[in-house]
C-alpha cells in the first residue's frame, strides 16, 4: 500500500531575497559550510505533503520524536561536480535514491517516486548552482535524510516522517595528493552483522563503530577493518573495501565482499567492479575471504594493493595493517596503482571530461 507521493512540480519555494555568495572552499573541512538553500518534504501515515525548497534554517521538532530517540534515520551521499562547459553534473545518482528507498523501506518510512525525488534533488541544486565549486576535487557535496517526526514517545514505525536535503561545498579529499591509511583489524567488535542492518544507510550503523574508532585512533592507526562471523573481510571504516591479489590459482584478483546483508552496497563499489570488469586486465571476484586469507597473502608477497571505497575520497589507499598487535607494511605503489588509475578515471566520468552514462548534466 503507498500513500499520496510528492512531485518536483509542486515544490513551493521560499528562496533567499539576496543572492549569498559563495564560499571559499580552500582549507574547509568536510561538511562545514552549506548552501543556502535546502529541500524538505514531510509525511504523515503513509501520504507526503508540498515539497518545499526553503533557506537552510534549524529544524524544530517534537523532542519525543523518534528520529532523535530510537534511531529512525537514514541518509544517502553523493556529489554535485562543475564542469570545464561550467555545466553542473550529477553521477549516478538514481543509485542513491534507489538506496535511499531501500533505507526508508528498512525503517517503515513510506515510500516515494524515485524519479520525483530526482527531480527535485536536481532543482535544489540547479537553485544553488553558483555554490557548486569549479575544478578538480571540488564539488558540493548533496546530504539527502529521512528521520521519524512522530509526536509520541512510541517504539514504533514513526507515523510522521522528514525528508530533506542540505548541500555543502566541498574541497578536495586529497589536497596535497593521496594519503594512504593504516587499518587496525578489529576481530572484537561488529559494524553488522548477519541478518542486521548493515546494507542500509542508516544513522545507526555509524553510532556503534565511534567508539571504537576512537581506540582505533588512539593506538594510531587511521581505520578499522571490519570482520564478520568466521573472520571474513567486511568493511573499512565507512568504506567497501578491495584488494588486488594473486588468488590460490595464480591469477590476478581484485577481490571485495559480496553483497550478503551485511555490506553497503556503495555506488563507487558498484563503479569500479564495472570498470575493472570492463578493462579485462583483472579477475572480479566478489566472494567472502577471511583476514587470514589476506595476512598469509601478504606474507606471500601476493598483495598488490588494497584500498577502501566511497564517494567522499572515491578511493583511499591503504599502506599497513595491524592485525593481533603484528604490522605487516601493505604495498602502496600510489603513482602507478590501479587505485590511482581507477581514482583517474572516475574523477574523468565525474567532472565530465570522458563522457559516460554514469555522468548526467542537469
Ligand atoms: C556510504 C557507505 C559506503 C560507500 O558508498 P558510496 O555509495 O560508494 O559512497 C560504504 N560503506 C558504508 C558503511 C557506507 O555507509
Amino acid at each position: 500500500m503507498s500513500g499520496k507521493l510528492f512531485f518536483a512540480k509542486d515544490i513551493v519555494r521560499k528562496l533567499s531575497p539576496v543572492a549569498v555568495p559563495p564560499v571559499c572552499t580552500k582549507g574547509l573541512g568536510f561538511g562545514e559550510a552549506f548552501a543556502p538553500h535546502m529541500f524538505e518534504v514531510d509525511s504523515i501515515k503513509e501520504d507526503w505533503g508540498t515539497p518545499q525548497i526553503n533557506q537552510f534554517h534549524n529544524l524544530s521538532l517534537p523532542p519525543q520524536c523518534s528520529g532523535l530517540h530510537y534511531g529512525l534515520q537514514c541518509f544517502e551521499g553523493l556529489k554535485a561536480y562543475r564542469d570545464k562547459k561550467n555545466n553542473i553534473r550529477l553521477f549516478r545518482p538514481e543509485m542513491n535514491l534507489r538506496r535511499l528507498q531501500n533505507s526508508m523501506n528498512r525503517l517503515v518510512f513510506p515510500r516515494f517516486d524515485e524519479k520525483e525525488m530526482l527531480d527535485c534533488l536536481k532543482e535544489l541544486v540547479r537553485i544553488d548552482a553558483d555554490h557548486v565549486p569549479a575544478e578538480r576535487g571540488y564539488s558540493l557535496y548533496l546530504r539527502p535524510t529521512a528521520i521519524g517526526t512522530n509526536h509520541n514517545l512510541r517504539v514504533g514505525p514513526a507515523d510522521r516522517c522528514k525528508l530533506f536535503i542540505i548541500t555543502s561545498p566541498v574541497g578536495p579529499y586529497y589536497p596535497t595528493g593521496f594519503k594512504p591509511v593504516s587499518l587496525m583489524v578489529d576481530d572484537e567488535h561488529r559494524r553488522a552483522w548477519p541478518g542486521g542492518t548493515g546494507s542500509s544507510k542508516i544513522g545507526a550503523n555509524y553510532a556503534g563503530p565511534i567508539f571504537h574508532q576512537v581506540e582505533c585512533a588512539k593506538k594510531g592507526y587511521s581505520q578499522i577493518l571490519w570482520l564478520g562471523p568466521g573472520d571474513v573481510v567486511d568493511e573499512v571504516g565507512a568504506m567497501n573495501f578491495m584488494c588486488i591479489w594473486k588468488n590460490k590459482n595464480g591469477e590476478r584478483e581484485l577481490i571485495t565482499a559480496p553483497l550478503d546483508g551485511t555490506i553497503l552496497p556503495g555506488v563507487t563499489r558498484d563503479s569500479i567492479l564495472s570498470l575493472v570488469r570492463s578493462w579485462g586486465e583483472i579477475k572480479v571476484n566478489e566472494q567472502r575471504f577471511t583476514i587470514h586469507d589476506l595476512v598469509d597473502a601478504l606474507k606471500r608477497g601476493d598483495v598488490e594493493e588494497m584500498f577502501g571505497c566511497g564517494t567522499a575520497a572515491i578511493v583511499s589507499p591503504v599502506n599497513g595493517l595491524n592485525f593481533k598487535g603484528t604490522h605487516y607494511d601493505v604495498p602502496c605503489p600510489l603513482e602507478t596503482s590501479v587505485t590511482m588509475r581507477l581514482f583517474n578515471t572516475i574523477q574523468d566520468i565525474q567532472y565530465g571530461d570522458v563522457e559516460h552514462e554514469w555522468s548526467t548534466v542537469i
